[in-house]
């Protein structure tokens, strides 16, 4: 397990590092994450290249046994390079350049940017490639926020690649419906920069994110090249951003990385970054939500929570909050002074544990039997087309996450193209875009007998964000089982429902989003009880082979997303959960020889849950029967043996 915190060396001076060093050997600290914004540090003036003060950080800490994690820089270039070169910032929607006392005001596809940014990132790997205190990299930081840009070379390049994906002006105006207020190109020059269209922007992203995806690359294959062995990762921002698809971002590293503030994100996001691959690191571990009054402990449970999501490794941003710029208030463990204070305190007990644990955590990993399935093309199109971002696939998520969380103590989240074939349950909420290859996978998984929840709004557009010219859900009409007529959106929506199938739904409620359902091969499960709707078909199922799906055409209230849940989770064969208290969280990492189950109560009052025979505490070894999880703290249980 990797543990420890970001460290700034180049915000303090020399003889404090030592001072740090120690503070955090005795805290149990073993990485240090550093570098993201240090390029005018490394180059205060063009070509005078200075790695010097980072090599002898990176071996002071080592002398303390504490490794490094090495970032990239590049996109936060130092103002000589703005100077230098002033095309290299970006541009936002109107043409206007952005300002370039923020970070990350940069082009993506400007030239002289790729070229220098190729230059210094080249140079830091070059450098520091071989470094034995070097256990793995990262590239830059939040790769993509910020870099958006509307300017005329931009566009040039978006219609290259318009031109490379579509080869004739034709199939574009086909694509894009371009006959709609009198859109048709004859050259691809024409096309101009999207702004409303949906079609135009949904390639805008894939466009602007794909850049993204190959600034990654690019670095994270001269890092295996020149550093061999070492493992590479990225930091993904956060589940509420959409500029880059961070699954195609997620292919160019070895471990996926994640920012994980527990207090500003839902506990989905770590899911939804570890998906598949059953690892994750918390490279920005939130320490306290500045300014707000962040309770004793808190910053301990937050990193038990992703530990127990399957966190490998976790990095404390950051050591001490730094005395300047845009965060000189933002989240850090060490205030500005410096001194120990409480959450020092928590940070050495976290580090104590995890020292005590780490051989039996290093093994286990999530083993989930259920999954939520989104992707950010379908979340571009939702927007694109003109809905609520509030309404899209993952608020949803968000309510199914949290209902299969009472229910399940480990879930995976990811991409619907992913191989599904592990899992029992997949819900995929708000699916708004269907390419064959996702229509595909649903149909091989609910063939070999998995159970798929689709919700309203489903298999509405095509990949090319063009809706079918068959009823929804498109190409997923026959799995279904329905066809549907109309989607209403209106805030004035109160819908009752009635269900004989699941009698718990009786008098819980829909709105916002209503589909119109007609049953083709679909039994009805639950119906609308009052209005125009009333009897009509609220949810649906279809058993297809030895698989069945499940469709809701209505938005549920959270209550109902757990009333559904519970059905669909029990009617899966689920074992019977646990009884949990609310305010209290169950998961469990796995492997061959033993399970561990991780129990948060995040109450001020203790709590009991009730866990039978064949458990111990992880670090007692005594027999547990009832896990006690005292206020504010967790229990840790091992399956005997
Ligand atoms: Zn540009």
């Amino acid at each position: 397990m990797k543990f420890g915190v970001q460290y700034y060396p180049e915000h303090w001076p020399r003889d404090r590092w030592a001072v740090d060093a120690k503070m955090m050997q005795r805290a149990g600290v073993n990485v240090v994450r550093m570098g993201e914004f240090a390029w005018s540090a490394y180059e205060p003036k063009e070509g005078a290249l200075d790695f010097t003060w980072m090599e002898e950080a990176i071996a002071l800490l080592s002398s303390h046994g504490i490794r490094t994690i090495l970032c990239t820089c590049s996109r936060t270039p130092p103002p000589w390079l703005y100077q230098k070169h002033p095309g290299i910032v970006n541009c936002a929607l109107n043409g206007n350049t952005q300002p370039t006392d923020e970070r990350y005001r940069v082009g993506l596809a400007h030239g002289e940017f790729i070229a220098e940014a190729q230059r210094i990132d080249g140079a830091v790997i070059r450098h520091f490639a071989g470094n034995k205190h070097i256990v793995g990299w990262q590239v830059d930081n939040e790769i993509g926020a910020s870099n958006d840009c509307f300017c005329p070379r931009c566009r040039e390049k978006f219609q290259e690649h318009l031109r490379q994906k579509y080869s004739t002006p034709g199939a574009l105006n086909e694509a894009w419906g371009s006959h709609f207020w009198s859109y048709n190109i004859e050259d691809f020059s024409e096309v101009p920069t999207p702004h409303k269209r949906a079609q135009p922007l949904v390639e805008y992203r894939r466009f602007m994110s794909g850049l993204n995806v190959e600034f990654s690359r690019w670095r994270a294959d001269l890092i295996r090249e020149l550093d061999p062995g070492k493992l590479v990762t990225t930091n993904y921002q956060n589940i509420h951003a959409q500029h880059t698809d961070c699954h195609a971002l997620g292919r160019t590293v070895d471990v996926n990385g994640m920012n994980h503030y527990p207090a500003r994100t839902p506990e989905l996001a770590i899911d939804y970054y570890r998906g598949a691959r059953g690892e994750v690191w918390c490279l920005e571990q939130h320490t306290r939500l500045q300014h707000h009054d962040t309770p004793a402990g808190r910053m301990r449970l937050w990193a038990w929570m992703a530990i127990a999501h399957g966190a490998t490794g976790i990095v404390y941003f950051r050591w001490r909050q730094c005395r300047w710029g845009q965060e000189q208030f933002g989240d850090g463990l060490l205030p500005h002074s410096g001194e120990e204070n409480r959450f020092y305190g928590d940070l050495s007990r976290i580090g104590a544990e995890i020292k005590h644990l780490g051989d039996m955590l290093a093994p286990t990993r999530p083993r989930a039997k259920a999954a939520i399935v989104f992707s950010y093309e379908s979340r571009w199109s939702f927007e694109a087309s003109g809905f609520d971002r509030g309404l899209g696939p993952v608020t949803e998520a968000v309510d199914f996450h949290k209902a299969l969380s009472r229910r399940l103590t480990a879930i995976d989240a990811m991409d619907p193209r992913e191989n599904l074939s592990a899992y029992r349950l997949v819900i995929a909420p708000r699916l708004w875009m269907v390419d064959q290859r996702i229509a595909d996978n649903l149909r091989s998984f609910v063939g070999q007998g998995g159970t798929l929840c689709l919700t309203t709004a489903s298999g509405v557009v095509d990949e090319y964000s063009k809706s079918f010219d068959t009823p929804r859900p498109g190409r997923l009409q026959d799995l279904a089982g329905v066809t549907v007529s109309d989607l209403a959106f209106d805030k004035a929506l109160r819908l009752p429902l009635a269900s004989d199938v699941i009698p718990d739904l009786d008098g819980e409620e829909g709105s916002l989003l209503a589909d119109e359902v007609h049953p083709t091969g679909a039994t009805v499960i639950a119906t609308h009880a009052a209005g125009w709707r009333k009897g009509s078909p609220a949810i649906t199922m279809h058993t297809v082979g030895k698989g069945r799906v499940v469709y809701v055409g209505v938005r549920l209230s959270p209550e109902a997303v757990q009333t559904l849940t519970n059905w669909l989770c029990e009617t899966t064969g689920f074992p019977k959960p646990f009884e949990l208290p609310n305010g209290v969280s169950a998961c469990e990492r796995a492997c061959d020889d033993y399970t561990l189950l991780f129990f948060i109560n995040y109450r001020d009052d203790p709590q009991n849950v009730q866990v039978g025979e064949g458990w111990i505490d992880a670090f007692t070894g005594e027999s547990v029967a009832v896990a006690e999880v005292p206020a504010n703290d967790l229990r840790i249980l091992r399956s005997g043996k």
